[in-house]
């Protein structure tokens, strides 16, 4: 039985009652929180040969859950920008996408993974690339927590070749990753069903693919109202708007994830508080293209909301502690009402809100006796985040990347005192430039140079 203790830390527990311990301490056996809170109350559970740790008067958060992102597209960053949707979609990252190897993935998906782990991030839930074999892999190893989704297409204009499968053929290719993948390395790996658009999606694959969810009692993750041509689309083609016509399916339930949601009417909204249907919300991705999700309404509504960078094409930086600025401000200013979504929300949003999003709330999302231990050390003695009057704030509105200090998942330190304990990060970035290169003369994406290039 290892224990560590990590003492003189402020403790932000997000548990029911919102506990901050000041001067508190942690402590936490194999991989769990055995107690929290003052080191006096704790002091009688230590065995003799814990380790103790000194927090240095630092912050320690739960880990920061973020529920929508592309491992497999961390190698695209920067081949799409300020360019519209279509040529975005088809003449970029359907290339970039189709033209991925499982290695290529596996490298991706650990770069990725190293840009999470230093922006506080200890678990996520994958939007959808197609080598899960190769995200697996990368998460095993690098020792984050995660839900993997393979995303299925079984229609759609102008798909690569490569890509075009029936439904049987997805379900059954779902099948086997969820064989291989669900509840691996100490269970810290859940597999998903994916289903990428309604543009890419039968419903037949739509409604098998709940069905099969609900009896494997997993999560579904699917891109929902994104685009206004995306509605115009499903009415075409369905006769309704794509929530709606979800909803008529019977598909729409706890356990299904909806990614972005900026196009839906009043009635949509009330439709997901109905049946519980959880949010991703994406504010750098909705700014590059999408457009202002109601995310104030459906908060107020009581729809449970999280936050998500997706991809490194469309946000670029992959930092949770960046959407959650985002988030606080963007809204605000649309609303023109500086009490929308304010820092304690934002809190909830990436810890206990994206606890439940990613049904996995029992365990994490909050430090508390018997919950897993992932968690982050927020050194805030910085000039970025100092002084420190309102904390909580803080936190939300001048917390950067820099300010994560070490990372904790599972028990085990992945990331102590900014280095990445679990694997050669130099390997990575060598590999992760070498790959990129490659993947753009494979793929013939072509990327307009801009300015004079000498
Ligand atoms: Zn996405």
């Amino acid at each position: 039985m290892s224990q560590t203790l990590i003492k003189n830390i402020n403790i932000l527990s997000m548990d029911e009652s919102r506990s901050v311990f000041i001067d508190g301490a942690i402590l936490i056996e194999n991989n769990k929180i055995l107690e929290i809170g003052k080191y006096n109350n704790i002091k009688p559970f230590l065995k003799n040969e814990v380790i103790v740790e000194d927090g240095k008067n630092n912050w320690v958060l739960p880990g920061l859950i973020n529920t929508h992102v592309h491992t497999s597209q961390q190698l695209g960053r920067g081949i799409a920008d300020d360019v519209d949707l279509l040529v975005w979609l088809r003449e970029r990252i359907w290339p970039y996408e189709s033209n991925l190897t499982e290695e290529d993935s596996y490298i991706s998906s650990l770069l990725c993974a190293i840009e999470q782990i230093k922006s506080g991030v200890t678990c996520f839930v994958e939007a959808g690339g197609q080598h899960v074999n190769g995200m697996g892999r990368a998460i095993e190893q690098i020792g984050i927590r995660a839900a993997l989704v393979k995303s299925t297409m079984d229609t759609g204009i102008g798909l690569p070749k490569i890509w075009q499968k029936d439904t049987n053929e997805e379900i059954d290719s779902q099948l086997s990753n969820f064989e291989k993948w669900h509840n691996v390395a100490n269970q810290r790996i859940k597999y998903w069903f994916g289903l990428r658009t309604i543009f890419n999606n039968t419903d037949e694959l739509i409604i098998k693919t709940k069905e099969i969810a609900d009896k494997l009692n997993i999560g579904i993750h699917m891109h929902v109202a994104e685009i206004r041509e995306e509605i115009e689309f499903s009415k075409n083609t369905r006769g309704s708007s794509t929530v709606t016509h979800l909803n008529k399916l019977g598909v729409l339930g706890e356990n299904f994830l909806a990614a972005h949601c900026v196009w839906m009417s009043d009635e949509e909204i009330q439709i997901f508080k109905n049946k519980n249907v959880k949010v991703t919300h994406n504010p750098a991705a909705a700014m590059k293209v999408l457009g202002f999700a109601e995310i104030p309404k459906m908060l107020e509504e009581g729809i449970c909301v999280s936050i998500g960078t997706d991809g490194a094409p469309c946000n670029n930086r992959m930092s949770l502690i960046d959407e959650m600025w985002l988030t606080s401000l963007i809204h605000k200013g649309r609303k023109l009402n500086p009490k929308v979504i304010p820092a304690e929300t934002v809190l909830e949003m990436v810890t206990r809100n994206a606890s439940e999003c990613a049904l996995w709330d029992k365990e994490i999302g909050s430090l508390e006796k018997g919950k897993k231990a992932d968690l982050i050390v927020i050194d805030p003695k910085t000039a970025t985040m100092l002084p420190m009057h309102d904390p909580i704030a803080n936190l939300v509105s001048s917390m950067r990347t820099h300010n994560v200090k070490s990372v904790m998942c599972d028990g085990k330190w992945i990331m102590k005192n900014e280095i990445i304990k679990t694997i050669d990060e130099k390997m990575v970035i060598n590999e992760s430039i070498k790959r990129s290169k490659e993947i753009i003369e494979r793929s013939k994406i072509k990327i307009p140079k801009r300015f004079k290039y000498i």
